[in-house]
């Protein structure tokens, strides 16, 4: 019996599908536009799009102005132009924004025009090299994953049917073409994206139950870069230099994209094991792993390009979209809360393309990256590194936004990440507010009302996640506990009326965990904590010649970082850190510099005398100790005796910082 089931349930995950099938798929989002930021998220937003997502065609106008090739133009006719629209055009729509609307109705009018009678679309001139201006053939499947991208959203934010059509015309056009034209012919980025393109394809699959786009996404699976073979069967993440960092960044999502349709397990384990593999080899306290731009393990002066932290922002929401999965939601929230905020200016005006875990001097050299870019890749600047980053920068808060609620199959909704929002949307024909008052991720308290006409009432799920980090969360309903159950969904399946109040309570405690060399980081919620070290920002010109901007911002340190924390045998980790909340500062609607954090959190730490700056970094890291209680060896470079006092505060309020610290003995 039981070997009989076993069969059948093998079985069925080799039979090809027919027909209509459903696809594998646990949430679903809210139509673009719906959640509206509040509070630190919509000045987040707001920052963003006066800084440089507005007026991106006047910043950096050789590529992404009139010239560009996907407004017709005969200048840049790859990703940069298609990269800025996609984030722009989600900006447009949750901000309710018309002069960003009408900005990128352009770009996807001329796209929808382009279209040839064959179903291809987008440039069809080739034109001679130029300098700063990127191409390949006008063909390149690549650039067009990322204006599917934008078209779908369009399409979630307006219902224009246009995009159904036309869609499903390019993909008859590819899947035609793709035997002849494998992905691969052009450039090889298409092949390690095939997963942005699957996604596309799937999305309209669920629209129109055309069972070319199965087959269509079978090829891309065959011909894309194989990356269920890599995580499950190689140690590649495990080496330097085996993958571009934000092809990975990117391209993980592809086994769970494809597990959809074809729902086998190993695809599912293949991501989980990239995951577990990229934390031991390459990975750091805020989510990411050191690639620059080739893998370059977990040493954390390495650098992170921030391309490759809005990628896996992206490959993350996708992913618990499809699974629902609360581990790479709290994935998400580590990225989005810590290193996606560090790697811009307050007023997004400059960016950096690589940041470090541990960052203490943002100078011009070559600091130990595999790419340098004339010295440029870790100064904050406009152009400073490669201006791919300038251009993909801007898709990171609109679609962070955009993820935080969706609906279910059961007709209700689900938070997956936190943030200030609200929303309204009809649930069995009654509309319903929501509001999501709360100043996470730094304090972990989230009350959430609903509000709805008087006499209604409306019988829906409400689901939540609750973080893996939060042991004791409590949640209440009108004030009254609510059995948690198992795992880290809580769902409350109830007949709400106007007035209903859902209180969210994690609190948030302190905790360390381990990182290269046994160095710990210091945690709290889904905050990393990192020394605040006083920063010199000074502006230097920058030789026209260079075509790397204008000026770049160089930072020093003013103040010594290099601290180890050394805890007696006895003393919890925890009891060793203070934490400081400025109630005033958390009512603000800004919260990511220095100067505004409203959480610190003190401690004493010793110093390690020869920790110093090596080429622009902090030198090699001093061993920590691993188990204290049986460690009777010493860490003879330490201060001795004595003890500095040292202020943490948020990953994502810091230019320069220490979040990996040494931890010794004596
Ligand atoms: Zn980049």
């Amino acid at each position: 019996m039981c070997r009989l089931f076993l069969f059948m349930v093998a079985l069925l995950t080799v039979l090809p599908s027919v027909g209509a099938q459903e696809l594998n798929r646990t949430y679903e989002e809210l139509l673009l536009g719906t959640v509206k930021p509040d509070g630190w998220l919509r000045e987040m937003l707001q920052r963003q799009r006066d800084g440089v997502t507005a007026d991106l065609d006047k910043i950096y106008p050789q590529v992404v102005g009139e010239r560009n090739g996907w407004l017709g133009g005969d200048g840049d006719q790859w990703e940069r132009g298609p990269y800025w629209i996609d984030g722009l055009l989600p900006m447009a729509y949750i901000l309710d924004d018309p002069s960003l609307k009408a900005k990128a109705q352009r770009w996807v009018e001329w796209a929808l025009a382009s279209q040839q009678e064959s179903g291809q679309f987008g440039p069809v001139k080739d034109y001679p090299k130029e300098a700063g201006i990127q191409r390949t053939n006008s063909e390149d499947w690549w650039p067009r994953m990322v204006v599917l991208k934008i078209l779908q959203q369009y399409y979630n934010a307006t219902s224009d049917e246009k995009v159904l059509t036309f869609m499903d015309r390019y993909f008859r056009y590819q899947h035609r073409t793709l035997p002849q034209k494998p992905l691969g012919h052009w450039t090889r980025w298409a092949e390690f994206r095939a997963g942005d393109n699957m996604l596309v394809a799937l999305w309209l699959y669920q629209k129109t139950g055309e069972k070319y786009l199965l087959e269509l996404c079978d090829m891309l699976h065959e011909q894309g870069w194989d990356f269920t073979h890599m995580f499950l069967e190689t140690t590649q993440i495990g080496e330097l230099s085996t993958i571009h960092c934000v092809n990975l960044a990117q391209g993980l999502k592809e086994p769970v994209v494809y597990w959809q349709m074809r729902p086998e397990q190993r695809y599912r384990n293949a991501v989980d094991k990239c995951f577990r593999d990229l934390r031991v080899h390459g990975g750091y306290p805020n989510g990411m792993f050191g690639g620059d731009e080739a893998l370059h393990g977990n040493n954390p002066v390495q650098g992170v390009e921030l391309c490759s932290v809005v990628e896996m922002m992206y490959s993350l929401e996708e992913m618990i979209k499809i699974t629902g999965d609360t581990g790479y939601a709290d994935h998400l929230e580590r990225i989005a809360f810590n290193a996606l905020p560090a790697q811009t200016t307050d007023d997004f005006k400059e960016h950096q393309y690589f940041q470090q875990a541990n960052q203490v001097s943002i100078t011009r050299g070559p600091h130990n990256f595999d790419i340098v870019y004339d010295d440029t890749a870790s100064l904050m600047g406009v152009l400073c590194g490669y201006p791919c980053c300038l251009c993909n920068l801007h898709q990171g808060w609109p679609k962070f936004t955009q993820n935080l609620w969706y609906s279910t199959k059961d007709g209700g909704l689900a938070a997956m990440t936190y943030a200030p929002c609200h929303f309204t949307v009809n649930l069995q024909g009654v509309d319903v507010t929501v509001t999501e008052d709360t100043c996470y991720p730094m304090d972990g308290i989230i009350n959430i009302s609903l509000s709805m006409p008087k006499r209604k009432s409306v019988t829906a799920p409400l689901a939540f996640r609750i973080p893996d980090w939060a042991e004791e969360a409590v949640v209440k309903v009108n004030g009254e506990v609510q059995p948690r159950g198992e795992g880290n969904m809580v769902t409350l399946l109830r007949t709400w009326r106007n007035g209903d109040a859902v209180t969210l309570d994690f609190p948030m405690s302190v905790r360390t965990d381990r990182w290269y060399e046994n160095a710990i980081s210091v945690e709290r919620g889904p905050l990393v904590y990192a020394l605040k070290i006083d920063e010199k920002w000074e502006k230097i010109e920058l030789d026209p010649k260079e075509k790397k901007g204008d000026y770049y911002w160089q930072v020093t340190a003013q103040s010594p970082w290099n601290y180890a924390f050394r805890f007696k045998a006895s003393i919890e980790p925890q009891k060793h850190f203070t934490v400081k909340v400025d109630s005033l500062k958390l009512q603000n609607d800004w919260y990511w510099s220095a100067q505004d954090s409203p959480i610190t959190i003190t401690a004493e730490a010793a110093k390690i005398e020869d920790w110093t700056l090596y080429n622009g970094d902090t030198g090699p890291m001093p061993f920590s100790i691993k188990r204290q209680r049986i460690y009777n060896g010493r860490s003879s470079h330490s201060s001795g005796g004595k003890f500095y006092p040292v202020e943490l505060i948020p990953y994502g309020c810091t230019t320069l910082r220490i979040s990996e610290f040494p931890l010794v003995t004596r």
